[in-house]
């Protein structure tokens, strides 16, 4: 039986990992669930799953969560402190799906005990890409990607030396706007931008799909997991959301990998590793499907890759504050202080002010991360994002 923990396990990701585990529920101890404020959810799939340990973000709800799971023999706990306590309970394997930075101090500490991390927080990679890559070394700990396109990349290198790549392509379906004609954008309501044409997933990523920040974010995750210089990494959109990524190698081929968009692909296969099982998978047909259509991002519409890039070339703690911006200029988004063609500007301006800080400039060369340093500059970039949304919103 392998021991697992999954971190964010009501969200999407977490479901659709639960889906997975329920199928073959013989074969795993769940040692800890975690999820925010929707107890009844989590205590539910504490309780059927019969987890050790259940924990909410939220510490207000602590008692909820006791009430929910009475009698259940299962453990409760709530707040930040017993996520990371959670995530450190011995197990195997460590889904890490926990959404935005939030994510990234637990996944650290499944690390540090040597647990595989299957890691769709993305923004790991982001905030803090070579402290991950360095806890994973030093406790020998394996990191599985689990995001669909960094998944792709990593099924199409088995086998292969690194030294022969020369290029990553990571598909882009173009989010829910990709068809609007740019004028458009501005008036873009939260409810149109939380419509994805391909794929199920949580609101922020959703509308982080729309603007293209999710691709961004996928761009630098894609850097630092596989080691690649930012001139190696392209965005291609594919409105079939087919083809995730592809490989391109030194005698020019290219290796894709082309799956449904489902998440339990990239999941089941990081679940399983290193073999191969079959997963409730739905088979392709590529004759119904017809064509694959590709086409190059408009960079115009889509300013958050060239934001990516700045931040690539910068290094450091320039991650952190790309993050925290996006993640403020989202939830403005979202309350409706600021429309969608401005969390953009609003990130790039916090870039701008935020690098100039000495603190920012000491960090370039990102050798000295470390987590006290890349929480203490997200909470100032999200400072700095909320005067610039003031700013924004003010100037109507
Ligand atoms: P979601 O919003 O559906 O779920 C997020 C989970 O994190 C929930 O369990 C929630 O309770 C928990 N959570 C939220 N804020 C928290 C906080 N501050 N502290 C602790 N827990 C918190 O998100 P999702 O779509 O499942 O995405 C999860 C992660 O996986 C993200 O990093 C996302 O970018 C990545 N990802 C998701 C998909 C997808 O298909 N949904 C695909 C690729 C990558
Ligand atoms: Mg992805």
């Amino acid at each position: 039986m392998r021991a697992v923990s999954i971190l964010g396990a009501t969200g999407s990701v977490g479901q659709s990992t639960l889906d997975l585990i329920r199928r073959d529920r013989d074969a795993y101890r769940v040692v800890a669930l975690t999820g925010g404020a929707n107890i009844a959810q989590l205590a539910a799939d504490a309780r059927e799953l019969g987890a050790g340990l259940a924990v909410t973000a939220d510490e207000d709800r602590l008692g909820d969560l006791r009430d929910a799971l009475a009698g259940s023999g299962v453990e409760a706990a709530a707040g930040r402190a017993a996520l990371n306590e959670a995530a450190a309970r011995p197990a195997d394997w460590v889904m890490s799906a926990i959404v935005g930075a939030a994510g990234l101090a637990p996944g650290l500490r499944a690390l540090e005990t040597g647990a595989t991390l299957a890691l769709a927080n993305k923004e790991s990679l982001v905030t803090a890409g070579p402290l991950v890559m360095a806890a994973a070394r030093a406790s020998g700990a394996r990191i599985l990607p689990v995001d669909s396109e960094h998944s792709a990349i990593f099924q199409a290198l088995t086998g292969e030396d690194m030294g022969t790549v020369t290029r990553v392509i990571i598909t882009a379906s173009g989010g829910a706007f990709r068809d609007w004609p740019a004028e458009r954008l501005a008036r873009a309501t939260v409810a149109e931008a939380s419509m994805h044409p391909n794929w199920d997933m949580g609101q922020r990523i959703t509308i982080d799909s729309a603007s293209m920040f999710n691709k961004a974010l996928e761009m630098i995750e894609a850097r630092e997991f596989f080691g690649l210089a930012p001139a190696q990494i392209e965005v291609l959109i594919h409105p079939q959301s087919l083809i995730h990524a592809l490989v391109g190698f030194n005698d020019g081929a290219l290796m894709a990998h082309v799956g449904p968009p489902d998440m339990r692909h990239a999941i089941g296969y990081a679940l399983n590793w290193p073999e191969r099982r079959a997963l409730p998978v739905a088979a392709l047909d590529l004759a119904a499907e017809g064509v694959l259509e590709f086409r190059a991002p408009d960079e115009a519409r889509a300013p958050a890759l060239r934001l990516a890039r700045a931040v690539m070339e910068e290094g450091g703690l320039a991650g952190a504050i790309f993050n925290a911006a996006k993640e403020r200029a989202l939830d403005h988004f979202i309350a409706g202080r600021i429309g969608f063609v401005a969390m953009a500007p609003l990130v790039e301006e916090v870039l701008e002010r935020m690098l100039a800080a000495p603190e920012a400039r000491a960090a370039r060369g990102g050798d000295d991360l470390t987590l006290d340093r890349v929480a203490g500059m997200d909470h100032l970039a999200r400072q700095c994002a909320d005067l610039v949304a003031r700013e924004i919103t003010e100037r109507g």
